[in-house]
């Protein structure tokens, strides 16, 4: 019976990496399938960071933080690279410096766990960031850095050899009518379905998800030559334009100040999104972007004009010596208009976890522990 599983995941991006190790886990056969061979979309383009900070306190911010404690526990048990870099936010301006203060007195008491250093902190952990007009930095310890290339093609080897977890790459999922699927051409019979299908939102259940508005999101990212021990930056990091980005910031008083500024500075931050972080992962390559662009302004063609602005602000707080740009591409990812994350079951034997947006890395084995339980709870 080959062709039989308990449960099928449709997808080998990290969400559906992370269904499949939470299933495995609970000793479930299980089959993943993925149209690409190797898996090439939104989880190997991203810059790795598992990020804490950017989500909100309360239910976002557990989630990341469940699914910060069980990435280290994967990528230890699987000997895969990663880094417990921690994150500064660097306040050039100060309307940046009075946001991460007035974050910081927000946020303390509900158990953020940051702090915020002086210029001369703030060189004593990377001789990356530049000291010119340096007000301070917000210091975080929780933030980890993974190579999403190496994570995702890695991992399932690890998942087979570890649990009962089979791979086909190059299988695309047509269909489905329980308990049939329909997959490269051959079918499958399993108890329920995992859709973890990324920024594809039509395949499958076009319907539902279109009526859900998703928004696709397209980001232009670049790296540099591999420095090797020869340079590294330590923790990873973002500025006064991220500050704009995450809602982690948003009900901070000085923040529309800071918007103002900006969107007088240059509109063109606006226009595109711009927001500029960086890491850098186990062979010295820096990740540098990015940018935003939604729905009908998604071109497959990316804008010299884009990687310019973000080199140009890169340059304003991060320095590495003699840096080249060795890779350009961009990514796309599918967003909730208003929530975090969505897990739907458009029938009693489907789950489709999605919406995750620009923080599934973050988010992935947080989410996903949430939807396995519900299948398992509802199962018992
Ligand atoms: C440029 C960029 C930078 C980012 N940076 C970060 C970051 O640093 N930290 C962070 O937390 N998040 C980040 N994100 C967000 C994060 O990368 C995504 O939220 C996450 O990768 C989404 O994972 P996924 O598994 O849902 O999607 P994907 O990685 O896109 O995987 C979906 C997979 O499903 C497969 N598939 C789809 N339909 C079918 C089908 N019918 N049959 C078979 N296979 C199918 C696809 O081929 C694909 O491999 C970033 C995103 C981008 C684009």
């Amino acid at each position: 019976m080959s062709n039989v599983y308990d449960v099928a995941v449709v997808g080998a991006g990290i969400l559906g990496l992370a269904t499949a190790y939470h299933l495995g886990k609970s000793g479930l056969r299980v089959i993943v399938l993925e149209r690409s061979d190797p898996a090439m979309g939104a989880s190997i383009r991203n810059f790795g960071m598992v990020w804490p900070i950017g989500q909100p306190l309360g239910e976002m911010h557990d989630i990341a933080c469940r699914s910060r404690e069980i990435w280290e526990t994967v990528l230890v048990q699987s000997g895969i690279w990663h880094e417990k870099t921690g994150s500064l936010h660097l306040a050039y301006a100060e309307d940046e410096w009075n946001v991460l203060q007035e974050y910081l007195a927000m946020n303390r008491e509900a158990g953020a766990k940051v702090t915020l250093e002086s210029p001369s902190e703030v060189k004593a952990r990377t001789k990356s960031v530049r000291e010119e007009g340096l007000i301070g930095a917000m210091w975080s310890s929780m933030e980890m850095c993974v190579d999403p290339r190496r994570v995702v093609h890695g991992l399932p080897a690890w998942l087979s050899k570890t649990f009962d977890i089979t791979f086909r790459f190059g299988c695309a999922v047509t269909g489905y009518s329980s308990p049939t699927l329909e997959a490269g051409g051959e079918e499958i019979r399993v108890n329920h379905l995992f859709v973890c299908a990324g920024d594809d939102v039509r395949t499958l259940y076009p319907n539902l998800l279109q009526s859900l508005q998703m928004k696709p999101c397209k980001l232009q990212m670049m790296r540099s030559q591999a420095y090797g021990d020869s340079w590294q930056i330590g923790p990873m990091m973002a500025a006064g334009l991220t500050l704009r980005h995450y809602k982690n910031f948003e009900n901070c008083p000085s923040l529309s100040a800071l918007k103002a500024r900006v969107a007088k500075e240059n509109p063109d931050y606006d226009r595109y999104g711009i927001h500029v972080m960086v890491s850098q992962n186990g062979q010295g390559e820096i990740t540098i972007g990015d940018s935003h662009e939604y729905g009908v302004d998604i071109t497959p063609f990316d804008n010299p004009y884009i990687d310019d602005l973000i080199l140009g602000y890169l340059g304003t707080f991060f320095y590495a010596p003699d840096l080249k740009i060795a890779q350009r591409w961009h990514g796309i990812y599918a967003k909730h208009p208003s929530k975090g994350y969505d897990i739907l079951h458009p029938e009693p034997t489907a789950t489709i976890v999605t919406g995750v947006g620009g923080a599934g890395m973050t988010l992935s084995f947080g989410v996903t522990e949430k939807a396995v339980s519900t299948y398992l709870g509802a199962k018992s």
